[in-house]
């Protein structure tokens, strides 16, 4: 059967999402049809709002809806550690858990030669200014605990080697192969206490 175009081309959208088949965006799809119209709508706007609204903090990178977001610009943060995680997901997890008071650094890729991955220059250069004109005396590098976020961990060491600089690492508690982002408050506080200087 040939479905409307509009139908069509949203299933085709949603099935490119993470974890989603086309048989999965298909159900969703028609779930919504069932639905009333507003709900639509408001889905749309939503989705609208996230192209328009959302950008990157410039100091950071975390996502926000401002050129700067409210853990930059919160004076009673402790502005001499950096915590550096490699999505904006990792930062809302650690945020959301409420174990940390520091400042953020999104790396915004990880450091992979097997998959073709590396941290992107522009991040480095802007963690390393970021580090020589705030007298930063704290990096706390809260990469993922799998092969992966070692490498990145040990890039980002090398990368700091010259700075003044207390460079710790998450001590893990966390789970071998899961992510910051889906860690729980109690694992991330642990790791977060327990973190551990690289030697
Ligand atoms: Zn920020």
């Amino acid at each position: 059967m040939i479905l409307p175009s509009s139908i069509d081309s949203l299933i085709s959208i949603w099935s490119k999402l993470p974890g989603v088949g086309e048989k999965t965006a298909r159900r969703m799809v028609f779930y919504l049809l069932r639905q009333d119209k507003d709900l639509i709508k408001n889905f749309a706007n939503a989705l609208t709002a996230l192209a328009e609204n959302v950008q990157h903090c410039e100091i950071c990178g975390a996502i926000s809806d401002s050129e700067l977001c409210p853990i930059c610009r919160d004076n009673t943060r402790d502005k001499k550690t950096i915590c550096i995680v490699e999505t904006e997901e990792d930062c809302v997890a650690i945020e959301q858990a409420g174990v940390y008071n520091g400042l953020y650094h999104v790396l915004g890729g990880r450091y992979s030669p097997l998959n073709n991955e590396t941290i992107p220059a522009k991040s480095l250069e802007k963690l390393a200014r970021r580090i020589s004109e705030g007298n930063i005396e704290e990096v706390i590098i809260a990469t993922s605990p799998r092969l992966e976020g070692d490498l990145t961990a040990f890039a980002l060491k090398d990368t700091l080697k010259d700075f003044p600089l207390k460079i710790s690492r998450l001590s893990y508690g966390l789970p071998i192969g899961g992510s910051i982002s889906y860690a729980d408050r109690v694992t991330l506080h642990i790791a977060l206490d327990s973190r551990q200087e690289m030697e």
